[in-house]
């Protein structure tokens, strides 16, 4: 009763979307939780509302600056003030700013790397932390398609932080990932709420074409009869800009590129004019889509494999948030696996260059950091690769890890054996002749007994596209909501001015 109440007061919603009201009543009842909630449900709220019962700090660790950006800006937007991220954007000065005023505040988000200052952890175990969050925790695992070293230590920071009641939370994760979660956090009581990774009302295609060429007429006829609005997903930034260019000029949609390379101002501009119907189609790459909360996405198509099970249905679970029907469409030709071996290879640094860079510091992690910079550019390292570097040699310095390069080495040979693994499951998803729906569920070892029965399911089962059309060549939402005049611009310098 008394939590409806907050949620009218403080949210302004009626009800409790699937799965909230029991995580929130499992951490307010002082229990360790592990949840796992289908993308879409508003796994923010599980966190934000008992901030207004519970006395002490929300403690939100979270993988992704700009999820944490995106989360910080939407509570203020609704008022909360009392919300701070410390991350890399913020200047050592204001860090120490923040620090030193840490009783104001009720919501903290943090990355991992941050976790590893000592003065900010001095400053963390002497506050009364209510509850710690851990938001993406499948990061934590090794098996884990988005596994993160800092992540590992996690277990360790809430030993140091006195064990406060701590909340798991994921939207993927197999079995194995959540025994992981729980073992590295030391749940050992813990409650645990797992819901289906499906989505009864996106049905699912896989599209075989003959090649890119087919490929590319094949997106253009799909977004200029499907009822938008849609997401197209790229593993490429380059064909990401090239597709939507080529939409620009041949078909009637409003479309834009979104990606990881493009300036914030530029990705925010985009993304709001997006969430306020004035674009119609965004060419992504999977930079795009997290916290990104527009309910009546209606299809995403995906011009290329992702690379796995688990990200293709975070991407697809985008797709129709108000629960009306939707369609994910997934677009292969021959060769497309080669393309994703090929990327997830050179997410990792190779052998050479950690070689190159372990003997040009003689060993000595102290002077990668020293330097850091300058051996990044010298071996050729891209943002990715170093950031997985990074990451593992500070593990190994606070673990005191004999021979870490040789560790690390190691560590990248396992990295890509998952990584292989995780994009042949893919491969087998798309080739397989039975329910896709079927499919996931197995994966995810849900039970199955139900899928294959609804109308439109998959492409397997029997799949009508001609459900999915617009009459009139318009987005539905462009055709039923009037196009707001979103003063961007303002929106823009605000979020510039709270950096
Ligand atoms: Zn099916």
């Amino acid at each position: 009763m008394i939590l409806t109440n907050i949620l009218k007061k403080q949210f302004h919603y009626d009800s409790f979307r699937v799965g909230q009201e029991e995580v929130i009543s499992s951490v307010l009842s002082g229990q360790n939780t592990l949840a796992m909630l289908p993308t879409g449900t508003g796994k923010s709220l599980c966190y934000q509302l008992p901030g207004y019962i519970l006395d002490g700090l929300i403690l939100v660790v979270s993988p992704l600056l700009s999820l944490m950006q995106d989360q910080v800006e939407q509570m203020k937007m609704k008022g909360e003030k009392r919300v701070i991220a410390i991350n890399s954007f913020l200047s050592p000065q204001q860090r120490k700013t923040v620090l030193k005023n840490i009783g104001y505040y009720k919501y903290l988000f943090i990355s991992p790397e941050m976790l590893r200052y000592e003065p900010i952890m001095y400053v963390l175990v002497q506050q009364k932390i209510s509850l710690f969050v851990i938001d993406e925790a499948h990061c934590i695992s090794q098996w884990g398609y988005d596994f993160r070293p800092d992540y590992l230590k996690l277990g360790e920071i809430r030993s140091r932080l006195g064990k406060p009641v701590t909340l798991a939370l994921t939207a993927t994760a197999t079995a194995e990932v959540r025994q992981d979660i729980k073992k590295s956090l030391e749940l050992d009581q813990c409650y645990e709420i797992v819901y289906s990774v499906d989505r009864p009302n996106i049905s699912i295609s896989i599209e075989k074409v003959s090649d890119q060429v087919e490929k590319l007429e094949r997106v253009q006829q799909l977004v200029e009869r499907l009822t938008g609005p849609g997401i197209i997903y790229f593993s490429s930034k380059r064909l990401a800009e090239q597709v939507a260019s080529y939409l620009h000029t041949n078909s009637g949609v409003n479309v834009m590129a979104y990606h990881g390379g493009m300036e914030q101002e530029q990705r925010i501009l985009i993304q709001q004019q997006f969430l306020h119907g004035q674009l119609d189609v965004i060419c992504a790459t999977s930079a795009f889509g997290m916290g990104v909360n527009k309910e009546n996405i209606r299809f995403v198509i995906h011009y290329h494999m992702p690379l796995q099970l688990e990200a293709y249905i975070q991407e697809i679970g985008r797709a129709g948030r108000d629960g009306d029907r939707s369609v994910a469409i997934l677009l292969y030709s021959p060769g497309d696996e080669a393309m994703a071996f090929n990327l997830a290879e050179t997410e990792l640094p190779s052998m050479e260059q950690i070689d190159y860079l372990a003997s040009v510091t003689n060993g000595h992690i102290e002077s990668v950091f020293q330097d850091s910079e300058n051996w990044k550019t010298y071996a050729g390292f891209t943002e990715t690769q170093w950031r997985i570097i990074a990451e593992f040699l500070q593990m190994a310095s606070t673990n005191h890890i004999n021979a870490p390069f040789k560790a690390l080495c190691d560590y990248v040979d396992n990295r890509i054996m998952v990584k292989r693994a995780n994009i042949i499951s893919m491969t087998r998803f798309i080739h397989s002749e039975t329910c896709r729906r079927n499919e996931i569920l197995s994966y995810f070892k849900e039970d199955t007994h139900m899928v294959g029965t609804r109308k439109n399911c998959c492409d397997i089962c029997g799949l009508n596209l001609e459900d999915f059309r617009t009459e009139d060549g318009l987005s539905e939402g462009n055709r039923n909501l009037p196009i707001e005049s979103f003063d961007w611009k303002q929106y823009l310098s605000n979020f510039l001015l709270n950096e």
